[in-house]
């Protein structure tokens, strides 16, 4: 196969080192990956600057890389449209260093590299190992290969990706493998207000991760039962429930 590898934790992140690792011996493997961290940049693409691409030497051998300045989606367009030179049969988002759960979904650099390689009718996974220090990748990497070569085999529905979170666990602790459903598993905001050394406010935003394990079949249920957690994620959001009741309040033009 020929694959796509980006993230969003830039390219010198051990968890892009390692899932290139796992696909290279198998694939033609190119990486285009953000030269620093661009995690928490959601689905942001650069309209307002140049995009810049050049190769890199800091993957292993054999494996074809291009940092950028751009974030992820940007970096899975220009990998698509011109770095690659033909399309690639899939896209892999990865590893990141932290779960991407829940509410993670809307801010997350690193769906949003799968997303984009769903957008452009490439199947396309995002893979996250929920820790954020000593993080195992090498369970992660070995599934996203194997999930990869199934995804292209069977083909996914049109808008559709799948996300990957794996607990931070030796192979032989894991539960097993769980198809979720995506929870609402959320950081709760906390905004720091500062003064700077010229007594003006200033702010930083924080927040802290409700605990996992929410609703039974959710994505931060199955990583806190020890199990790598599959979701299908659609990128239509039309909200079906409401979409019944907003057809009742008779909306009018004026
Ligand atoms: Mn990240």
């Amino acid at each position: 196969m020929r694959v796509l590898l980006t993230n969003d934790d830039g390219i010198h992140s051990p968890g892009l080192h390692a899932l290139a690792e796992a696909f290279a011996s198998r694939h033609e493997t190119v990486v285009v990956a953000p030269e620093h961290e661009r995690s928490a940049t959601g689905h942001a693409v650069t309209l307002h600057k140049p995009l810049r691409a050049w190769r890199s030497a800091v993957l292993p051998e054999g494996v074809t890389a291009w940092a950028t300045n751009g974030t992820p989606a940007d970096c899975v367009i220009l990998g698509v449209l011109d770095l690659l030179g033909r399309r690639p049969d899939v896209v892999v988002s990865g590893i990141n260093v932290g779960p991407n759960l829940g509410r993670d979904l809307t801010y997350s650099g690193t769906v949003s590299g799968a997303m984009e390689g769903a957008i452009m009718g490439i199947p396309s996974l995002a893979v996250s190992v929920a820790a954020f220090v000593d993080v195992r990748f090498e369970v992660a990497a070995q599934f996203a290969e194997r999930l990869s070569r199934l995804v292209v085999e069977r083909e996914l529905p049109a808008d559709a990706l799948i996300n990957v979170n794996v607990p931070n666990l030796p192979l032989e602790r894991l539960s097993g493998v769980a198809i979720t459903r995506q929870g609402s598993r959320r950081y709760l905001s906390q905004l720091e207000r500062r003064t700077d050394p010229r007594g003006r406010p200033y702010y930083w935003l924080a927040g802290e991760p409700e605990p996992l394990g929410d609703e039974e079949g959710t994505d931060s249920w199955a990583v806190k039962a020890g199990y790598i957690s599959v979701t299908p994620i659609d990128l239509n959001m039309t909200g079906d429930r409401l979409l019944h009741d907003l057809a009742a309040w008779g909306l009018t033009v004026s």
